[in-house]
């Protein structure tokens, strides 16, 4: 089959690779239906993450099943699936914690690589999440977005505890920020305060349900943020591009007794813990335990409740996924969908 493979910062190749097989007797092999490219495939693509050799890429998918190993019990071929960036059991006591992202038995699918033809998916019967029939085909930007980038914004909306009464500020605005307005919105927040200085970004992101749009950034962002929230700062705040600037932002964004989620993966962050200490605010994040929410979100995009796949931009046969990766580098495009 054909797939990703990043040889070294900046070489993307599509190229043959093993056909997946069923390894372990809970796995499945999907046909990939869609993929994309995220963008914390930037940081191995820029060399901010170091590579050992080439790595098959991608890590969203979704897809019809065509195998399952013999211990599969809920998940049968032919099923449409959605699963997120872990595989996870759904069983083990942090899994039903409702942190599948950190399960005993998780396998990050970015070291499978789903920007491809087929993929194994581990822990089937956990990870996989099957739609109700086989999905119009407008839908399937949509519940590719699941996957990853809406899964990982409405977990950044609920660490914040973004809801009814609450203004909520969200710091990034690449596809994760986006979804991340959208999810504050269907969570009841009043007021949503979407950082962006790109004019398309803004766009989607008052359609997502943004209220105000603050181009403002550093501490001027910050002050811009009190300012709209009578001095006292945002009551959530969503961060998600995982630098210092907008770490730091982020914090000093949220009101005294605020919360902020942290989604944006990490990336050379240290935050003073004499700052945080008189900051009083809550702080959750980490990679986002989508498996979660995805029976809520397939529900919510199955019922046109929210269209999440506006976050794609730009649609692309896996063979240019070259230019993908070039064009969410260059900011030329806000998510790429790859089609197999
Ligand atoms: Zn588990």
């Amino acid at each position: 089959m054909r797939g990703v493979v990043l040889h070294t910062p900046g070489d993307v190749q599509v190229e043959e690779r093993p056909d997946p097989m069923i390894i372990e007797p809970t796995d499945a092999i999907i046909r990939v239906t869609a993929a994309c490219v995220c963008g914390s495939d930037l940081w191995p693509y820029r060399g901010v993450e170091k590579l050992d050799g080439p790595v098959p890429m991608g890590h969203e998918y979704v897809g019809v099943v065509e195998e399952v190993g013999s211990e599969v019990t809920t998940i049968k071929p032919g099923q449409f699936v959605v699963g997120s960036f872990w595989a996870s059991d759904n069983t083990c006591e942090t899994c039903r914690s409702g942190y599948q992202s950190a399960c005993v038995h998780r396998v990050l699918m970015g070291t499978i690589g789903t920007q491809a033809e087929r993929a194994r998916i581990p822990l089937a019967d956990g990870t996989l999440v099957a739609t109700p029939g086989m999905p119009d085909a407008d839908l399937i930007p949509s519940l590719l977005a699941a996957s990853d980038v809406l899964g990982t914004g409405w977990f950044g909306a609920v660490a914040a505890q973004a809801g009814p009464g609450k203004t909520v500020a969200v710091v990034g605005d690449g596809a994760v920020g986006l979804c991340a307005v959208l999810a504050a919105k269907q969570l009841g927040a009043e007021r949503i305060l979407a950082m962006s200085r790109h004019a398309p970004r803004q766009e989607l992101a008052r359609q997502f349900g943004a209220t105000d749009v603050v181009t403002e950034r550093g501490d001027e962002g910050v002050a811009r943020i009190k300012e709209l929230t009578g001095g006292l700062g945002a009551h959530s705040v969503v961060e998600a591009v995982g630098t210092q600037e907008s770490m730091t932002q982020a914090v000093r964004s949220t009101r005294p007794g605020g919360h902020m989620g942290f989604v944006g993966v990490s990336h050379d962050v240290s935050l003073p813990g004499d700052e945080l200490f008189f900051s009083l605010v809550h702080l959750h994040g980490g990679p986002a335990p989508v498996r979660e929410y995805l029976p809520k979100l397939i529900e919510l995009i199955a019922n046109r409740e929210i269209d999440p796949g506006k976050v794609f931009d730009l649609t692309l046969p896996l063979a240019q996924a070259a230019e993908g990766y070039r064009a969410m580098d260059e900011r030329r495009a806000i998510k790429v969908l790859l089609t197999p």
